[in-house]
Formats: structure tokens, C-alpha cells, sequence
């Protein structure tokens, strides 16, 4: 028996998701990359991912990568943020492929690239509407252009993203334009673009419609293997599943306590601006996790009746009057994470991760 606070992760749960997402996209004639970014590459997840069929990998982050090196896996690689000019080097020892925007940087790749021997696939951005990365079509062939004269680097496609920053959902008309775009880049080079990269989670359910264009032939799917779920598109994946992550928190104090702070309060601290209804006395618990471990907004009780009042860096309040559940001190609380949960969860060095 594990105690204290713990995070567990379900290998089966995860296995079975990657074997979903692998068998859907296979069906549909479409590449499916497992972005590692939500649990900071964490190898033993990884190996969970490839085991269960994807083969190709992503990250963000160019020390997940070298993590994953580390840790045995030659697979292809695609860095998925746009890479830094002081990383070049980096880039192109350690990945195969990244997404690209700027000039200046397919050219610092290609110096790299030259550097080391190596040939290295870029994939141009397009920015279809969610206004993160990318180019917009009309500037995406001069971009192409410039890229046909550098060597050590083949542009092998594009790609796009949505709903990260502005919180635009992938269509039929955003992906129609990069599908378009791809089309008149290969007519630039000369030679079909293989990559066609459409999105991320949040373009699963088209791809299962079967309502995703023919051309797109990649997607990176990060959110849907680990949590089953699209925030995007604000949704469970019903065919994927939602709870290979538990966030257990062991309870500190157990007490009634009224639910206003008493007192005058000082306008520069912890709920400072919070608005407090008077809703008597009730029975809340304090765990042992705090914004060092997760955000508060990134968990959420399992037991339906319970509800988080508040955190600081190491306590959290949760409400638990109407529980049904006979919680104790040196008890556990179950929560679940969403994407930004597991992110913080997987980046302190706090929680202790336990595999089942
Ligand atoms: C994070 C990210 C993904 C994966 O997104 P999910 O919603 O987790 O599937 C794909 N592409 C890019 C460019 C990303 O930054």
C-alpha cells in the first residue's frame, strides 16, 4: 500500500488509449504522433505509448527529447514549438523533424544541420485562424521558397494548429486551407509535400467521422491518449479513457470551520479579492498538496459531493460537509487532473508518480 500523497498513473488505461488512437488513425490513412509534452516525456508512460503501436514521438521541449534519447528511444522525433535559435544545434542532434514559422530559423537549422552532416525535416506552420504559430497562406509560398534554397534542410510538409490560443476548433474550412496551402507548396517544390500535419486532439472526432480531408495524413495527439479528453472542443473522447491519472492527497486536518474568514483582511495576500458567502459552519479538509504540486484549478475531487475551496503553495481546502464518504486524517482524497493538473504534476519534483 502506497501512502501519502501520490500520483498513479494506469499503464493498461494508457496503453489502451495509444491502441485506440493508433487503430482509428490507421483506418483513416493517417500518421498518429504521441506528443509527450503533458507528462514531461516521462519514459515509462512512453514506452506505454509505443508498446500499444505509435512509433512516432513529439515534444515541445528539446531536454524532454534528450530525456527520451537518454532513456533508449531512436524513434523519429518532431520538436513542436517553434525552435529557439540558440538551440539549433540541439534541435538537429536530437530531432528529426520541427515545426517552423521564421526564415531566420530554418536558416540557423540549416547551418546546424550542415554542421553535423545531416539532412533536417522542417514542417512550415500555417496560421488558419487560431493566431499562435504559423504563416498565414499568402506568405507561406515566398517562406517556401526561401526554405528550397538553404541546405541540410527538405521541408517535408506543413502543418497547423488551433485552439491554443484563441480557441478556435478545427474544421472543414480551416483545414481545407491548409490542405490547399500544401498543395501549392508541392507545386512550388516540385515534388508532393508527404506531411500533412492537421492538428492535435481536438481534430480526433473529425478524423472518427471520418469528416477530416483526405490530405491531412498527420495528427499529434497529446491530450486524448493521456486524459481522454478535447478541451478544445470542451468534450470526453466517449471511446478513450478518462482516469488513467489519480492524484491521491493524504488529509492533514479535518475540522468545522466557518466558511468567511474573521477578521480585517489585508488586501495583499492569499484570497485577497476572493468572495466568501456565508454558508455557515461546514466540514472541510486540508491535504498535503499545494501549487508546488498542482494548480488548484488543474484537480478535481472524485467523490462528487466534495469541492475545493482554495489552495496556497502547500494546503488545500476541500469541502467535504456533503460527502457521504468517511474521510479521516492520514486518509486519502482521490483526484483527477486535467491537462494543466498533469502538467504541473509531471513537472514538480514533489509529487511522487507511482505506476500500476
Ligand atoms: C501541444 C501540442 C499538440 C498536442 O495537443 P493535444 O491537444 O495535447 O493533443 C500538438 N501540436 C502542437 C503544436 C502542440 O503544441
Amino acid at each position: 500500500m502506497v501512502t501519502g500523497t501520490h500520483l498513479t498513473v494506469d499503464l493498461k488505461k494508457i496503453r489502451y488509449n495509444a491502441a485506440k488512437v493508433a487503430e482509428l488513425c490507421g483506418s483513416r490513412g493517417i500518421e498518429p504522433v504521441a506528443v509527450t509534452k503533458g507528462f514531461s516525456a516521462d519514459p515509462v508512460i512512453v514506452r506505454a505509448i509505443t508498446d500499444a503501436g505509435i512509433e512516432s514521438l513529439a515534444d515541445a521541449r528539446v531536454e524532454n527529447v534528450r530525456k527520451l534519447r537518454d532513456a533508449g528511444f531512436g524513434q523519429r522525433v518532431t520538436l513542436i514549438r517553434i525552435p529557439m535559435i540558440s538551440q539549433a544545434d540541439d534541435v538537429v542532434s536530437l530531432c528529426e523533424c520541427s515545426l517552423v514559422s521564421e526564415i531566420r530559423t530554418i536558416e540557423a537549422l540549416s547551418a546546424a544541420a550542415l554542421r553535423q552532416g545531416k539532412l533536417h525535416d522542417a514542417i512550415i506552420m500555417i496560421d488558419v485562424g487560431d493566431l499562435r504559430e504559423g504563416v498565414f497562406p499568402a506568405d507561406a509560398p515566398a517562406l517556401m521558397r526561401a526554405a528550397m534554397e538553404l541546405k541540410g534542410i527538405r521541408v517535408a510538409g506543413v502543418g497547423s494548429n488551433v485552439g491554443c490560443y484563441g480557441g478556435i476548433v478545427p474544421s472543414q474550412e480551416n483545414l481545407k486551407t491548409l490542405c490547399d496551402t500544401a498543395e501549392e507548396l508541392s507545386g512550388i517544390a516540385g515534388r508532393p509535400l508527404e506531411i500533412v500535419s492537421g492538428g492535435a486532439t481536438s481534430a480526433l472526432t473529425m478524423a472518427c467521422e471520418g469528416s477530416l480531408p483526405k490530405a491531412v495524413n498527420q495528427l499529434r495527439v497529446g491530450e486524448g491518449i493521456i486524459l481522454g479528453t478535447d478541451s478544445v472542443n470542451g468534450t470526453d473522447i466517449p471511446w478513450l479513457k478518462q482516469d488513467a491519472f489519480t492524484l491521491r492527497a493524504e488529509i492533514v486536518e479535518l475540522s468545522s470551520k466557518p466558511t468567511v474568514p474573521i477578521g480585517r483582511r489585508g488586501g495583499f495576500h492569499f484570497g485577497a479579492e476572493k468572495v466568501f458567502r456565508d454558508r455557515g459552519v461546514r466540514r472541510r479538509a486540508i491535504v498535503a498538496l499545494g501549487e508546488q504540486d498542482v494548480p488548484a484549478s488543474g484537480v478535481f475531487p472524485r467523490d462528487p459531493a466534495a469541492d475545493i475551496l482554495g489552495a496556497s503553495s502547500d494546503h488545500m481546502i476541500i469541502d467535504i460537509e456533503d460527502s457521504a464518504e468517511r474521510y479521516e486524517v492520514g486518509g486519502l482524497i482521490e483526484l483527477g487532473l486535467n491537462y494543466h493538473g498533469l502538467l504541473g504534476a509531471f513537472t514538480s519534483e514533489y509529487v511522487r508518480k507511482v505506476y500500476c
